[in-house]
């Protein structure tokens, strides 16, 4: 029995034909994978939007685009997308007339759909539906046992808001059911349908959560996921560009390393992998010949760090209170004041007789002045103030857990540099820690960090 790999391709990866070819030998190249999980077609080079933003478009009657403020009508998004299958078709050499015209008629049959969340379910699964359906003809024409498994058939079951819905736990069984070592299954992600038989979709990007699901219910020995990235970098690339890929990372590194430039991933398909330890392998359609990163349950550490994360647009809202230290539940009612005000907080260093809390600052924008002012009558600060255009710089690794070093010469290196630093922040697992400086020196900072901590020769 070879073994049981679940290949996820995002949008990028079926974006055209050449791609689709690029797929195909890959699948070709090992009789383990078996259960391949497609997007929509993503951007290609005539083509600036994905599929799925044109079918959102389309859903919206254009409000979709205008909001992004992209002039884009519905009937130019009709076309793209009709004219996208129409051309990877053709470059293909895949004749398949019904196709086109199925989907043609579910472009129509939408219209007559009232409720909007249903409306908008049944047209952004349109790109998944038929991209699968495709590729397998694809497949199949170039001589290999390849089936579309279509989610309303073998029953991938979601349930909750049909726009935003979650899986529900007999689509496992169904899964289980449709393995047959003779075929290679096409799957669509992102869409499945409900209890009552209605399309309904997962959450944006939700492709990554459909082929999560399918490597849980099989207990799949590994699931690629194929992006156009070599893998998890261990710096934003766009910074430093000769940063590398990070071979082997654990699910609790890659939670800490996400941020800037490490958004490679959905993360919620990570949990049902992490609860049956199965590895996660990210990799680059382009450049198969490289092994890209694995994430798994657990690694020996070589090293110390492994990857640098930057937040940035992030500010603090400051205070001070005299005994705030010995006030039973102050930090409790200052942050339910901004739970109820829908913001997330993401630190909040404190001391005898003040706190800071860190936020995105976008969040803060059209709430700033309400939410002070509700901090000022519950819990009277002496002093309070809000510091904008701040960043945390965390340092990530396994190794640094019972290291101090390391933190010491982070500190000591960005001082030698003259580096303000406005806050350092041990996370309780000892395998990261967080600076906190201005946004405008941040990025000098990872580039000292990373130079000096983890460069490897
Ligand atoms: N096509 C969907 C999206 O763009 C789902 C996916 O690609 O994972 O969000």
């Amino acid at each position: 029995m070879p073994a049981t790999i679940v290949s996820k391709f995002g949008g990028s990866s079926v974006a055209d034909a050449v791609q689709i070819d690029k797929v195909r030998a890959i699948v070709e190249r090992n009789p383990g994978r078996r259960n391949i999980v497609v997007s929509a077609p993503g951007k290609d080079d005539v083509h600036r939007e994905k599929i799925t933003d044109h079918l959102f478009n389309i859903a919206t009657g254009g409000d979709h685009f205008r909001d992004a403020r992209k002039m884009i009508t519905t009937d130019q998004s009709r076309e793209a997308v009709i004219g996208k299958f129409q051309k990877v078709m053709a470059d293909l050499g895949v004749e398949d007339a019904s196709l086109l015209q199925d989907l043609k008629k579910d472009l129509d049959r939408g219209e007559k759909i009232r409720d909007v969340r249903k409306k908008t379910a049944f047209y952004a699964s349109r790109g998944e539906r038929y991209n699968a359906i495709l590729i397998s003809r694809y497949f199949t024409a170039k001589g290999m046992r390849a089936r579309a498994c279509l989610p309303e058939e073998f029953g991938f079951i979601l349930g909750g808001d049909p726009a935003d819905a979650k899986v529900q736990i007999e689509s496992h069984e169904n899964i289980r059911r449709i393995q047959d070592v003779a075929f290679i299954n096409i799957l669509p992600g992102f869409y499945g349908v409900t209890s009552e038989g209605e399309v309904a979709v997962l959450s944006r990007g939700g492709s990554d959560l459909t082929a999560g699901e399918v490597a849980y219910a099989i207990q799949a020995e590994r699931y690629e996921n194929w992006t156009d990235r070599d893998g998890v970098f261990e710096a934003d690339p766009r910074l430093i560009p000769d940063c590398q890929v990070i071979p082997r990372l654990t699910f609790k590194e890659i939670r800490l390393l996400s941020s800037t430039g490490f958004n490679v991933f959905h993360f919620d398909a990570m949990i049902s992998c992490k609860k049956s330890q199965i590895p996660i392998n990210i990799r680059n359609t382009n450049r198969p010949e490289e092994k890209g990163t694995v994430i798994l349950n657990e690694r020996v550490p070589e090293e110390g760090i492994v990857g640098i994360a930057m937040l940035d647009n992030m500010a603090y809202v400051y205070l001070e209170k005299d005994l705030l230290g010995e006030t039973i539940g102050f930090t409790a009612q200052l942050l339910q004041i901004f739970q109820e005000y829908n913001i997330n907080t993401y630190f909040y260093p404190t001391d005898k007789d003040d706190i800071a809390v860190l936020v995105n600052q976008e969040d803060l924008v059209g709430r700033i002045n309400n939410l002070r002012r509700e901090i000022e009558k519950r819990l009277k600060p002496d002093y309070m103030n809000v510091i904008y255009n701040q960043a945390v710089i965390t340092p990530v690794g396994l190794g640094l857990k019972g290291d101090s070093f390391t933190l010491m010469k982070a500190i000591s290196i960005l001082g030698e540099h003259k580096i303000p630093i406005e806050m350092i922040d041990q996370s309780p697992s000892q395998i990261c820690f967080h600076i906190g400086l201005q946004q405008a020196v941040a990025e000098e900072a990872v580039k000292i960090l990373h130079s000096n901590l983890l460069k490897r020769k």
